[in-house]
């Protein structure tokens, strides 16, 4: 998840924000809390975004998402 108001700066660092599919190819929105995936061809709302931070997250054990 990701929030809304943080979207569009994590959008401008590349592979940082992925679809709920983990794909990268995200086009933000122009005008909404979103992003549209490339790969996918759907739009996904920033809640559904997944912040694939580098390293572990230690406030978050259980990491959501398949590998
Ligand atoms: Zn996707």
């Amino acid at each position: 998840m990701v929030a809304p108001e943080d979207l569009r700066e994590l959008l401008s660092d590349p592979y940082r924000v992925a679809c709920p599919k983990g794909h990268t190819a995200l086009n933000p929105a122009e005008r909404a809390p979103s992003a549209y995936c490339r790969t996918c061809r759907e739009s996904y709302h920033a809640e559904e975004l997944v912040d694939r931070r580098r390293g572990p997250d230690p406030c978050e054990p259980h990491r959501r998402g398949k590998d």
